[in-house]
């Protein structure tokens, strides 16, 4: 018998903090005030983040303890990504956007010992009171009015002035919380996943093996929220590769944020698709600057071949689609063509896929009715499950077997595989429409008809049909000044998908309606078709 002479060397954020402190200590973090921006060294950051620690510790706050944060990406939030997990303490990142009742129970259901919020952000936070009346300390980034909270508050300023830099960091298990966020709960309660300082450390590497492969050279713009499933990893990323974090803080609408680009240059940066889209409709209007901008990581939804298209024949900046959730921490997939596809245009085929596995990720698919594994053939359809280092095992403090199976994570996407293992989402089991007994592709369909010049948004539900137990129902949102008739769509709808699939239904509105982190809500839309809210047009035939 042999044994490996290897170090048992724990994998932790704090050898990450530690790593870019010394190693690229000379980068920035850039935080966009509006009209200007506030530069700190990741040298003088770590400074900032041991002082943190120590403040924190100041407080009460021991191992194991939760702290939340309710914050836009900046500065501030950033230390706490550090300072937080690395003292033995978990952070526990809310969701701003959630409705008051969902964060009163986040809040709780996580622990939260402390909270660090953002003086802009009060007001949101005052909206959960009983939930708050159990959290220790509340600790207000900003000297702006609190009293909204109705308590006594501390400040995040006073709290780093009073410490000096030094921390001596301790020897963590790798197994132990780092940090905690809680999925977007599209149905029932949000639930919470509970990520190691391992599974960090790993999905660190297998991010920037995977495709977020940012690095020294590097400005990257993390528009993706840091509450949403770790802003996909890229703050350690970033961090320990040495790239510039640009945050842009509350700008986050299509002005302000072009005007960040702009004035700032990232080479590279994420977001959902829905920024994405309000970015490509301004340039439409007017003159914007993304000529700095090489690489645009679009995921957490579908990405239409029609954004990826727009992307780089106007800008010259080439999309890769990622997938994920907040369960895999989140990165599973990403769409990097393979090295032998060169011309673009077969390129786009390849980016408009959902991803290919990343390393580190295990992916498999299993047919719904009988449960057994599906070839990898690019046919085969099935749900999608994963497993690996940085996959959740479970939730916090519930049981929810129907989400495992064998030790895998059923992911509730419904896909196939193809043989270079690039995977394609078709749709989501609770979305799925079966129509006369054959599958339609929301995922598909929705993106066929974005790709019409003039529709801007567009969802596609299942209502009863008497006929065919289901139809698709086709939720579309038109260019200001355009005019669409259900008819015209059907008809550009004709030659690009099967025929069965195109809707006699469509309803055209305003806005579809989105959830806490900007995808298609279609619980909502579902609500209010039932409720008999939308208006439909048919299209005769
Ligand atoms: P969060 O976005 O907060 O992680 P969820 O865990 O509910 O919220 O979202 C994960 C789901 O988002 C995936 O299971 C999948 O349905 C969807 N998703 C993410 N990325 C993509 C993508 N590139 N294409 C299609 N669906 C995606």
């Amino acid at each position: 018998m042999v044994h490996s002479t290897m170090m048992d060397h724990p994998l932790t954020v704090t050898q990450l903090l530690r790593h870019g402190a010394r190693v690229h200590g000379e980068r920035e973090v850039v935080t966009w005030l509006g009209d200007s921006a506030r530069r700190v060294t990741f040298a003088d950051t770590y400074e900032r983040v041991e002082r943190l620690a120590k403040a924190l510790e100041t407080l009460g706050i021991g191992h194991g303890d939760v702290v939340g944060t309710f914050c836009w990406n900046h500065q501030e939030h950033l230390e706490a990504y550090f300072a937080v997990p690395c003292m033995g303490a978990v952070l526990h990142t809310l969701n701003i956007r959630l409705f008051p009742d969902q964060l009163d129970f986040v809040i709780r259901d996580g622990g939260d010992k402390a909270i660090i919020v953002d003086d802009s952000l009060i007001g949101l936070l005052a909206q959960a009171p009983d939930a708050l009346a159990e959290v220790e300390h509340v600790i207000v980034v900003g000297d702006g009015d609190a009293s909204a909270l109705d308590r006594e508050v501390l400040r995040y300023d006073d709290l780093i002035e009073a410490q000096s830099p030094g921390y001596e960091w301790p020897e963590l298990d790798e197994s132990a919380a780092a940090m905690m966020c809680y999925t977007s709960g599209t149905t029932g309660n949000p639930k919470g996943v509970v990520y190691s300082h391992r599974s960090q450390w790993t999905h660190t590497f297998g991010a920037a093996a995977g495709g977020l492969d940012v690095g020294d050279g590097d400005r990257t713009l993390v528009i993706v929220p840091q509450f949403h499933a770790n802003a996909w990893g890229l703050i350690y990323v970033c961090w320990a590769f040495g790239s510039d974090i640009l945050q842009p803080a509350m700008f986050l609408q299509p002005e302000p944020l072009t005007a960040f680009i702009a004035a700032e240059r990232p080479t590279f940066s994420a977001a959902v698709p829905t920024v994405w889209n309000g970015v490509l409709a301004l340039g439409a209007q007017t003159e914007i600057d993304l000529s700095s901008l090489q690489t645009v990581v679009v995921g957490g939804a579908a990405v239409p071949r029609a954004m990826i298209e727009a992307f780089h024949d106007r800008y010259g900046i080439e999309i890769v689609q990622g997938w994920g959730m907040t369960e895999t921490s989140p990165l599973g997939a990403m769409s990097t063509p393979p090295a032998d596809v060169i011309d673009w245009d077969e390129q786009v085929d390849w980016r408009a896929k959902t991803g290919r596995i990343v390393p580190g990720v295990e992916m498999r698919i299993i047919d719904a009715e009988t449960g057994t594994e599906q070839p990898w053939d690019g046919k085969a359809i099935g749900e999608i499950e994963v497993r690996g280092p940085w996959i959740t095992a479970g939730y916090h403090g519930v049981e929810d077997p129907e989400k495992f199976h064998d030790g895998w994570l059923r992911t509730g996407d419904v896909g196939v595989i193809d043989p270079r293992g690039f995977m394609q989402i078709v749709d989501r089991v609770k979305d799925v429409i079966k129509s006369g007994g054959e599958w339609i592709s929301t995922v598909d369909l929705e993106n066929t008809i974005i790709s019409h010049p003039d529709v801007t948004e567009a969802a596609v539900i299942g209502v009863p049909d008497e006929k065919w137990d289901e139809r698709p129902l086709a939720v579309v949102v038109v260019r200001e000044g355009a005019e669409l008739t259900p008819h015209g769509l059907s008809e550009f709808l004709r030659d690009k998908v099967a025929k069965w699939w195109v809707p006699e239904r469509w309803s055209f509105i305003d806005e579809v309606p989105k959830t806490s982190v900007g995808k298609y809500d279609k619980k909502v839309l579902r609500a209010r078709h039932e409720a008999g809210e939308l208006d439909i047009d048919r299209a005769d035939g």
